[in-house]
């Protein structure tokens, strides 16, 4: 029998080790392949795709990740394009990969379209990704969290990870991400709903957008905003977030927000947090993959899927509590099918 040949100890196919090869060269196009087979929900492309990961994970790893999240309009793709141009300049590898839970509903993504960041495009030392266009926003996650190390693996240093201001995703980006940015408009009232949806919490760092516009309103919003921050429970025990404000399109406060995540990284990096922070998404990861994979298997067991309609019924008219409907469920799922 003729042998597989072997990455890294994982045996793959011969495509799939040159593949394996190109990714590690940093050619775009292996990338860009590989995402697609980490996305695929097929059974033997996700075998493939978990050969592939554990073939690069020794060279993943070796970067900077940063979540960026705000409403639409307020300047993301601008100051994500200006921010990978400055950064470019400055010797960096730069991908940027999105979350858009709004992608998985309409079925087309609204972030890391080629009209957005055109300049970014265009450039080799960048690659840009939108977001999976289906599954839930858990699924979109899981990718994203695949395609992070899939691009470290091609040798970029700092990885952006985009994601609208709605639903969870804010959550689940800044749970994959080392430093977490909150991108915010002046005058919009964004503040409120932020602090009620838990959201501030998340921020190593929030940045006002557009202060070409009105530079004094700019100024007052980050004062208040900075108060506001000072009452909250900052993310790290070793960072207070910042205040700054920029203007994305003038690419006026790039080199400051830049040395701002630098002394953050210094900061979080000294106090060992860094490295914790990692670990601490590592093992949240490998419960939600318990997680979602327990639910899959529940919801295919043959025993429980004839239960379950039935059960449901009678736990909505009340004839049956929902803790004895759980239970029995429960209990067939771990009979052998
Ligand atoms: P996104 O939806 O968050 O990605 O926002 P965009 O980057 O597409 O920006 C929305 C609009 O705001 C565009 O018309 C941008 O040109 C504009 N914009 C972005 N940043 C700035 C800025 O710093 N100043 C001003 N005046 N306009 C900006």
């Amino acid at each position: 029998m003729q042998s597989m040949p072997e990455v890294g100890h994982v045996s793959v196919s011969a495509q799939d080790a040159s593949l394996i090869d190109g990714l590690l060269a940093g050619n775009r196009r292996d990338l860009a392949k590989a995402i697609t087979l980490v996305e695929s929900t097929r059974a033997e492309h996700r075998q493939r795709a978990r050969k592939l990961l554990e073939a690069v994970l020794p060279h993943a790893g070796c970067s900077l990740r940063i979540g960026i999240s705000g409403v639409p309009g307020v300047g993301k793709s601008t100051f994500i394009e200006a921010l990978g141009m400055f950064l470019i300049e400055g010797g960096h590898r730069v991908a940027v990969l999105a979350v858009d839970p709004s992608s998985s509903v309409t079925g087309g993504s609204i972030l890391g379209d080629k009209t957005r960041m055109g300049l970014l495009w265009q450039r080799p030392e960048a690659f840009i990704r939108p977001s999976p266009a289906s599954g839930s926003l858990g699924g979109v996650a899981e990718h994203t969290r695949e395609a992070i190390l899939l691009c470290e693996a091609a040798g970029y240093d700092i990885i952006i990870v985009e994601t609208v201001g709605v639903g969870q995703s804010e959550t689940a980006v800044a749970g994959m991400t080392d430093a977490f940015v909150l991108l915010m408009l002046p005058n919009a009232g964004d503040e409120l709903q932020a602090i009620k949806k838990g959201i501030m919490e998340l921020a190593d760092l929030v940045v006002f957008n557009k202060a070409d516009i009105d530079p004094t309103a700019a100024q007052l919003a980050a004062t208040q905003m900075r108060s506001a921050l000072s009452m909250l429970r900052p993310a790290s025990a070793h960072w207070q977030p910042p205040v700054l404000t920029l203007s994305a399109t003038k690419k006026d406060g790039l080199a400051e927000f830049w040395q701002v995540i630098e002394t953050f990284r210094c900061a979080l990096t000294t106090s060992g947090e860094f490295e914790a922070r990692r670990r601490r998404q590592a093992l949240e990861w490998m419960w939600q993959q318990i997680d979602s994979g327990l639910r899959s298997h529940f919801r295919g067991h043959p025993g429980v899927k004839s239960a379950l309609a039935k059960l449901s019924v009678a736990v909505e008219a009340g004839t049956t509590t929902p803790a004895a409907a759980a239970r029995h469920l429960l209990d067939l799922a771990n009979r052998e099918s």
